[in-house]
């Protein structure tokens, strides 16, 4: 007993303290609560929760920043080492987290930005009206861009942001040739590549032959192309640039000022934490490949553009739940049932969507014996729940006494997502940084649920 509950052998059995897993910041404490660590400040999850309730998620800006500036230096480093002639640069994609705690971190620690609708450009139009930001940040504009998402760009660029709308279509490119704005074109590569949003046919961008058809376009600066998120393996990534770089050095004898490969998302999170690539391998073999296809086609080596959002922010939030009923469960691979405070279907709903797996670790009782268990979420419907495929292995809770869940990784796309089935609360929301705690997103009440569906008082 004593020694399956040495600090050691806890952080093992749940994996923590792995950098290549996203958890080296995590750590079980003596007690067995679970602890996250910012450089010399710690945070005990289970005295949290006692203080602030749940469900709840906490979002860690400093594992935000590092993120971000590790990617930007891996790129910087392999560059200088490889003396490749382009330049890197970070554009963070809105869509996977456009809260306000996530946004101006990432753009804080170097980033410039992606969006895809004309609501995200207006948030962005009104950070730059704070005048807080730097007047070279650039913004891709990607999406189907109406006449008022034209506009918008028209007007930022008047002011004189810096932004590049990314063609999606025909259309686009009749309407935005009307500009001398810099552009990008979308090419919907024929290539397959490892993520469960591979499809055949693509409604995003142009055909590769249609873009390669294209007459000689002035303003053409970016070939952008994004292939699916979450992809599975580091040569997938490559496979996928190699096809991108063909079609590139092709463009670039006709388009004298295209310059820059935007290779769109797809770094993947070992959400699982099991085997996995890693960022720092595939960033070097970027720059190599990149160099090599460069010389073979004799045509300049480019810039190059990454939008791994997901890379920078699923790792930075950890959202935990209470059990709040235990029910047996007589023939099956779990034994009980364990009911959570909060929703599947609403704050985690990836996992019924796509059927995301995601790490669960106990946020106190770490050292007790275990048991497996399905989850199931506080809303009356028969789909929300959390099995893992087979089930999740949770401390048994003795009578009386209470247990926490901490779901990892609940950073990238949940929250943008989220719903209020069956009118539940959405967790409520802290920020844990230099040692203090914020409040980001207060638990809602029945009072402002009710809101949202249009019971306002008059
Ligand atoms: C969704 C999206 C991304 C983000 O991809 P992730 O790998 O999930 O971070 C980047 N670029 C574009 C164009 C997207 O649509």
């Amino acid at each position: 007993m004593k020694k399956s509950n040495s600090k050691t052998n806890l952080k093992k059995r749940w994996k923590l303290g792995v950098s290549e897993w996203n958890t080296e910041n995590f750590h079980i404490d003596k007690d067995g609560d679970f602890v996250v660590s910012e450089n010399n400040h710690r945070y005990n999850l289970h005295d949290l929760i006692k203080k602030y309730g749940s469900p709840l998620e906490v979002v860690f800006p400093t594992i935000i920043r590092k993120r971000v500036r590790s990617l930007i230096e891996l790129f910087n480093a392999y560059i200088t080492i490889a003396g490749y002639k382009g330049k890197f640069s970070y554009h963070y994609p809105m869509k996977v987290n456009q809260n306000k705690e996530f946004v101006l971190p990432i753009v804080g620690a170097g980033a410039n930005l992606e969006v895809g609708s004309y609501n995200e450009l207006w948030l962005i139009k009104r950070l730059w009206e704070s005048e807080k930001v730097n007047p070279k940040l650039r913004v891709l504009c990607n999406g189907p861009k109406a006449e008022q998402y034209i506009g918008l760009i028209a007007e930022m660029r008047k002011k004189g942001l810096d932004v590049i709308p990314i063609v999606e279509d025909e259309g686009e490119l009749e309407q935005l040739s009307a500009y001398k704005w810099d552009i990008g074109i979308r090419v919907d590569l024929d290539v397959k590549a490892d993520t469960r949003w591979d499809k055949k046919n693509d409604r995003f961008g142009l055909l590769e032959s249609r873009i390669l058809d294209l007459p000689k376009t002035k303003n053409f600066k970016i070939l952008h192309y994004h292939i699916g998120s979450q992809i599975n393996s580091g040569k997938s990534i490559l496979t996928t640039a190699a096809r991108a770089f063909k079609i590139y050095a092709e463009l670039s004898r006709k388009h004298p000022h295209l310059d820059t490969i935007d290779m769109g998302g797809g770094l993947g999170i070992p959400y699982e934490k099991k085997k996995f690539y890693t960022a720092k391998p595939v960033i070097r073999q970027i720059i190599k490949l990149f160099k090599k296809l460069a010389e073979k086609e004799k045509v300049k080596e480019p810039n190059i553009i990454v939008e791994w959002g997901r890379y920078v922010a699923a790792p930075a939030q950890v959202t935990l739940y209470k059990v709040i009923a235990e029910k047996p469960i007589p023939h099956a691979s779990a034994k009980a049932w364990y009911v959570i405070d909060g929703s599947f279907m609403n704050d985690l709903l990836d996992t019924w969507a796509i059927h995301q797996k995601w790490h669960v670790v106990p946020v106190n009782n770490a050292g007790a014996a275990l048991t497996p268990v399905w989850l199931a979420g506080s809303s009356c419907d028969s789909d929300d729940k959390y099995t893992a495929g087979n089930y999740v292995l949770a401390p048994k809770i003795k009578a009386h006494d209470h247990q926490f869940l901490a779901f990892l990784d609940s950073g990238a796309y949940q929250d943008a997502l989220a719903s209020h089935h069956c009118l539940l609360s959405s967790p409520a929301k802290i920020l844990a940084e230099d040692g203090q705690i914020t409040i980001a997103r207060k638990r809602e009440t029945p009072d402002m649920v009710g809101k949202l569906f249009g019971w306002t008082n008059n």
